[in-house]
């Protein structure tokens, strides 16, 4: 078995400072250690940053836009401008040296990077892309970290994905090991950021200036709510702590419009809402029971987004049914009339071709209901296999007790691979293998046979009380019957 890369962070931390006790060196890791302000108004951030030891080669940002962004890097001991094209180089800098440098960050730069604005004004606070302003080495070593120490104005308060270091007067984080290009989002502003204890984590909250204001204590409650549902999967969080940055203003009839995850230094679950709406639409909402189950799996690659999206779908219906807010009826109504929808839409096209067009084709139905399916009846295959002791939720518990490691990317091969190990069955390896390359929509008819799922109409579909596995059926809306799978009702509590 392997053992995830924290604990092996842990492991050489250890032995390393064991070898340093036994030759009589001292600190054998290494902290880098950049200091970041940032003005009252929230256009500038400064940033120096001193490095311990052998100074990296070059630093760089994972937005294209940042050198356009950058207002001067200087060697902070000579004063001496340094030229930065298209990375900083720090070859002229000596051992322990510091670069300082200033980023304007008073308006959105769209030049090289098409991926969105880097800088979002919120009223009178500020979003800011991490990749736009964070200039760091490529890569850091096993024994290496960049620690990150924040001078704000009075009464600014700030987000970050990064691990925050207790017992300090300044914020400060430690940057971890996620690849360098992954995005990551920073906001500053008028606000405190409010931790909740979320089923073992620390989620950090911050609600960013609405107009009209949020009410900050509906909508940290609504997004408590999801993430209790996730930690309740198996009992915890699957990630000791997060970031969530929830943007108000949102011009549209929908309480949520638009949400994603990132993971670069660490994970965050980010929303844009319209707080105009009221609260009861925003529970209604399916958006943060789905962005709060990605956290279910570590990092899978883009072209193969079927894999987080499909999970993602199953359990923001699976986890709203445990939680009580929707019938075993409307979930399996809701599960039905989506796979209709995903079968429907580009038949000619394999899902990995589909999922390789998603985007540019909006091959969304097919991609997210097929993955869905697939869910399902790795599910329910699980639950058969063995006799009820086993299911998806058993599966994601095992993975994120052995061998999650957030910091690299999953091929989806080598992720159910590890999920066939954990559970000692080849289920999520022939699914793959069936439904990868084909055309054709996962086959559900047996599934919905033995289920006693029996549809009519495109919508709607009857529940079967006398089928072969009813039971089955009932349990994964209940939570019951698959070990891990129950509600603990984890508990969770709001710092004011
Ligand atoms: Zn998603």
């Amino acid at each position: 078995m392997k053992v995830s890369n924290r604990y092996l962070h842990v492991i050489s931390r250890i032995s390393l400072a064991a070898i340093a006790a036994a030759s009589g060196l001292a600190h054998a890791e290494r902290i880098h250690r950049y200091a970041v302000s940032v003005n009252p108004e929230l256009t500038r951030l400064a940033v120096t940053a001193c490095f311990d030891g052998q100074v990296p080669d070059r630093l760089v940002a994972e937005s294209l836009d940042a050198s356009v962004a950058l207002i001067g890097v200087w060697n902070d001991k000579t004063g001496k401008e340094i030229q930065p094209s298209g990375s900083i180089p720090l070859k002229t800098l000596a051992a322990d040296g510091c670069v300082r440098y200033a980023v304007d960050v008073s308006r959105p730069i769209k030049r090289h990077d098409r991926t969105g604005g880097k800088v979002r004004r919120v009223g009178s606070d500020v979003a800011v892309s991490v990749g736009l302003w964070l200039w760091r080495p490529e890569r850091l070593d096993q024994d290496e970290d960049v620690e990150l120490v924040f001078e704000l104005p009075e009464s600014i308060g700030m987000s970050v994905p990064w691990s925050p270091v207790d017992g300090t007067d300044q914020p400060t984080y430690r940057l971890g090991r996620t690849p360098s290009d992954w995005p990551a989002w920073s906001a500053f502003g008028h606000f405190t950021e409010r931790t909740a204890e979320v089923a073992g984590s620390q989620l950090r909250i911050a609600l960013l200036d609405g107009s009209p204001a949020v009410d900050r204590d509906e909508i940290g409650g609504w997004v408590i709510d999801a993430a209790v549902m996730v930690g309740g999967l198996y009992g915890r969080f699957p990630y000791p702590n997060a970031q969530v940055l929830v943007v108000p203003n949102a011009r549209v009839r929908e309480p949520t419009p638009w949400a994603f995850v990132t993971r670069g230094g660490g994970p965050a679950v980010h929303f844009v809402i319209n707080q105009r709406r009221p609260i009861n639409e925003f529970y209604e909402d399916w958006t943060a029971a789905h962005e709060f189950s990605h956290l279910l799996l570590p990092f899978v690659r883009s072209r193969e987004a079927w894999v987080s999206e499909g999970l993602a779908t199953y359990y923001q219906n699976v986890l709203r049914a445990r939680a009580g807010r929707l019938s075993e009826q409307t979930v399996w109504q809701n599960l039905h009339a989506g796979f209709g929808r995903g079968r429907r839409e580009a038949q000619d096209l394999t899902l990995s071709e589909a999922t390789r067009r998603m985007y540019h084709s909006r091959l969304f139905m097919k991609v997210y209901w097929s993955g869905t399916a697939i869910m399902l009846l790795a599910d329910v295959r699980l639950r058969q296999y063995s006799d009820g002791a086993q299911s998806l939720d058993t599966a994601l518990a095992a993975l994120n007790s052995c061998c999650f490691e957030p910091q690299r990317e999953w091929r989806a091969r080598e992720l159910f691979a590890k999920l066939d190990e954990l559970t000692g069955t080849d289920v999520f390896t022939q699914l793959l293998n069936e439904y990868e390359d084909s055309e054709q929509f996962p086959d559900l008819s047996t599934a919905y046979r033995e289920l006693g799922l029996e549809p009519y109409g495109r919508r709607s579909v009857r529940l079967a009380s006398d089928a072969p596995y009813a039971d089955l059926r009932r349990a994964i809306m209940s939570g019951n019957g698959a070990g891990a799978g129950t509600i603990q009702a984890p508990s969770a509590t709001l710092d004011r």
